[in-house]
């Protein structure tokens, strides 16, 4: 592993209080890492209200990148909702914790993309940053079930409607109907269902685009947050086709995460969708796994779909999305865990030791740095 890393720190959602934050806390932990590691950007979001004055004026005088971390299609008022059959609203909506949501707009519609533009203009753009951070740009997973990802059923989705109205989750382990893994993508024996997650990643890309254009244009660069490219596949998230428009992705590897785009609770709320007994959901776990040729989700894996990721999205940087951050139920993440990944990982710039500094104990923020080499 190189010596690369990039930083985040979650300041707290658009509409709710800023999280108290220790500066004095912070600025030490972010020269603990200066002086081990090269920071190759830190990423703080998106209370728009929060003071990250200093922690700014720290980063500039040591000439490290600070990016607005901000999530696109989840996370504020004013998106058109993705749409449901006969008008329903497609998704319940998944609340994490600290203010934290995952409602999603649909990226397919080109207004959520000036919506998000809009709010960077009135809130962010006067601030000290030189690049992006672009979260939640995808379509929702299986977290609110099956619906959400069949859909969506506006009038920019129209060639959804067909597929999303006739498809029927077959029976048994195998819902989808996915006969191979390759090259970061699914077979799937039903070409109109194959269709659906194309034309997902189409429209996902077509936003990409556009906001890094106009990042770009700017003087920014752009940073992506993706999910891991066998998960990414289901919210529209192609890494081939996205990465022209990156200057770093972040495939988030988090395997200690039990919460959206946590590797573990990802799986489990995929093979859940469908519905069924547990021992049908446990099967369904069982055959994805099988189809992506592996019994768990370890470093093998993870250095393979890094692999994989290197031969279709050309020379962006790659900073692996690993977990740092402790919390007791969504995040038990240990020392040790923290060393397997920083010394197995494989074929990355760097670490993007996520997926916030704030919630990082010494002791894990040591072990990090411990096994990165300079
Ligand atoms: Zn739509």
């Amino acid at each position: 592993m190189g010596g690369g890393v990039t930083v985040q720190i979650y300041t707290g959602g658009f509409d709710s209080a800023p999280e108290p934050l220790d500066i004095p806390s912070i600025l030490k932990k972010l020269e603990k890492i200066r002086q081990r590691a090269n920071i190759a950007g830190v990423m703080i979001g998106w209370s728009p209200n929060a003071d990250i004055g200093a922690i700014a004026g720290f980063l500039r005088r040591h000439g490290i990148g600070v990016y607005l971390w901000l999530p696109v299609f989840s996370g504020w008022d004013g998106l058109s909702p993705l749409m449901g059959g006969q008008g329903r609203p497609a998704e319940q909506g998944y609340l994490a914790e600290k203010g934290e949501r995952f409602d999603f707009g649909c990226p397919a519609n080109p207004e959520n993309v000036r919506h998000v533009i809009r709010i960077f203009e009135e809130r962010y753009a006067a601030g000290p940053y030189d690049g992006i951070f672009l979260d939640k740009i995808r379509f929702p997973s299986f977290i609110s079930g099956i619906q959400p990802v069949l859909t969506c059923f506006c009038p920019h989705c129209r060639p959804l409607h067909g597929i999303s109205e006739r498809f029927e989750p077959r029976g048994g382990e195998n819902p989808l109907g996915i006969t191979a893994y390759e090259g970061l993508r699914y077979t799937l024996a039903d070409e109109a269902l194959a269709g659906l997650f194309a034309y997902k990643s189409e429209a996902v890309t077509a936003s990409a685009a556009v906001l890094s254009g106009y990042f770009r244009k700017r003087g920014y660069k752009v940073g992506l947050d993706l999910f891991a490219p066998f998960l990414s596949y289901f919210v529209g998230q192609d890494y081939g086709k996205l990465a022209p428009y990156a200057d770093f992705i972040k495939p988030m590897f988090y395997r200690k995460t039990n919460a959206p785009a946590g590797i573990p609770f990802e799986l489990d709320m995929y093979a859940a969708a469908f519905g069924g007994s547990p021992q049908e959901i446990e099967g369904r776990g069982r055959y994805l796994l099988k189809t992506l040729q592996t019994s768990g989700i370890g470093m093998d894996f993870i250095n393979r779909e890094i692999a994989g990721i290197r031969e279709i999205a050309g020379d962006v940087k790659l900073y692996a999305g690993i977990e740092v951050n402790y919390h007791e139920r969504v995040a038990p993440v240990t020392a040790r865990y923290i060393q397997e990944n920083v010394t197995g990982i494989k074929n990355a710039d760097g670490i993007a030791l996520s997926w916030d500094l704030c919630s990082t104990p010494g002791q894990n923020l040591d072990a990090a740095l411990m096994y990165i080499k300079q």
